[in-house]
């Protein structure tokens, strides 16, 4: 800590799910100490990142395609238990056994230029640019590099309508969705056409009065395995959006919609006839352009996040197109700033690989500021003698 109480580190690392925590265990391989050279800050009460905040009827088994954390694998799960436990529990004993020491609850209120104050903020070599400021409720750290794993969790998105404050009923996002009793009798439109609104929705219609779906675009429902090769091809579509300074698409649009059992069974039964999106909303339930109505007690908005990543609004790294470009996990308009669980990398699989990369590049970076450093504290050397 230097004296103005600004806490300097080499790396802070923005949030502690997938993609923080495999950051932060290729930071502690590297010979970088936690809490000396690197912190990991997170603002939820637990572990397990997004996942503890799940609905408790998201058993482990209708997870798809979890990939375990690297240097430890998940072992022994019970598919009948809520993921937000198993995982909760998961990411709490991979943190001890890393000695990764999260601090928590804490929240990343803005990251900033560090510059026109006191002595941390002084240009910092290779870097080409001074220390960046991450502004939290535990104070303020100076930091040469910043890896953000916020994820999207924190900003449902909410579509508008006209008419949605008219509306009677109850009006939630999936985020809220906390297991089907609270829909028991009630007539229940789900909007969206992502993995969680069919599976919501297959949820809710046994014990509803009825249910309607509706989405943008007809829903895409993939037969067969969704191997490396469907992976690949699902990622470099995303990569393509970020490249060209675009927000990134949500997953299950570049993914389709997995076939399973479940929803083969649900599609026999009449419960995943799909509608387009309504018009608007009225005090007792929606209206298409057509005049077609549909009474409801109920709207579940299923519609998908966006990223966390308002805080470093001050570094201004959006595009005028809305995205962020990036090269790798590195922002194009920052080499100080990694992105990792963003875009391509929004998955358990891509959060693993995102976290190596982005710290074996900033570890190159950093080799290099402190040869221009030495090199600097050379020559002032030199001059004085
Ligand atoms: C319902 C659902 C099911 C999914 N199932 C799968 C699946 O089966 N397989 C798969 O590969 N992917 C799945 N995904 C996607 C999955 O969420 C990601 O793959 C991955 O778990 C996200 O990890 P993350 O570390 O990027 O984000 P998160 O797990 O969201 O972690 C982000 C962390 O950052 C913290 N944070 C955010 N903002 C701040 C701030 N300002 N200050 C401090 N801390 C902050 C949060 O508290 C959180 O702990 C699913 C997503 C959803 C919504």
């Amino acid at each position: 800590m230097n004296y103005t109480g600004v806490r300097e580190v080499e790396v802070v690392v923005i949030g502690a799910g997938q993609a923080g925590l495999a950051a932060a265990f290729h930071l502690r391989r590297a010979g970088h100490e936690p809490d000396r050279d690197f912190v990991v800050l997170d603002h939820s009460p637990r572990p397990g990142g997004a996942w503890q905040f799940r609905w408790p009827t998201l058993t482990y088994d209708k997870v798809h395609g979890m990939h375990a954390l690297p240097g430890m694998t998940l072992t022994d799960a019970d598919p009948q238990r809520p993921s937000s436990e198993v995982i909760g529990g998961y990411f709490d004993s991979y943190e001890q056994t890393f000695g990764l020491r999260v601090h928590r609850p804490v929240s990343v209120l803005a990251v900033r230029e560090g510059g026109g104050g006191p002595p941390w903020t002084e240009p910092v070599g290779a870097l080409g640019g001074k220390r960046l400021r991450v502004e939290t409720s535990e104070g303020d750290y100076a930091t040469r590099a910043l890896i953000n794993a916020t994820g999207t969790w924190d900003r449902p998105f909410w579509p508008r309508f006209p008419g949605q404050e008219t509306f009677g009923g109850r009006q939630l996002h999936s985020a809220q969705y906390d297991g089907p009793e609270r829909f028991r009798g009630a007539r229940v439109v789900v909007v969206g056409g992502g993995t969680s609104a069919v599976q919501q929705l297959m949820e809710i219609a046994p014990v509803a009065a009825a249910t309607t779906w509706v989405t943008r675009r007809p829903p895409v429902f993939r037969e067969g395995p969704f191997g490396e090769e469907q992976g690949r091809a699902a990622v470099a579509l995303v990569e393509e959006r970020v490249r060209q300074g675009l927000p990134p698409r949500s997953v299950v649009s570049v993914t389709g919609l997995p076939m399973t059992e479940a929803i083969r069974r649900a599609r026999e039964s009449g419960v995943l006839e799909r509608l387009p999106l309504f018009e608007r909303l009225t005090p007792t339930g929606v209206v298409w352009a057509d005049g077609r109505t549909v009474e409801a007690d109920v709207i579940l908005y299923a519609t998908g996040f966006r990223a966390a990543i308002d805080h470093l609004a001050p570094l201004r790294l959006r595009e005028p197109g809305g995205g962020i470009r990036m090269e790798g996990t590195r922002t194009l308009r920052d080499a100080r700033v990694h992105l990792v669980g963003y875009g391509p990398s929004a998955s358990t699989i891509g959060a693993n690989r995102a976290g190596r990369a982005a710290v074996r590049d900033i570890r190159r970076l950093l080799a290099a500021d402190h040869q221009l450093s030495y090199a600097e504290d050379a020559l002032a050397d030199s001059r004085a003698s």
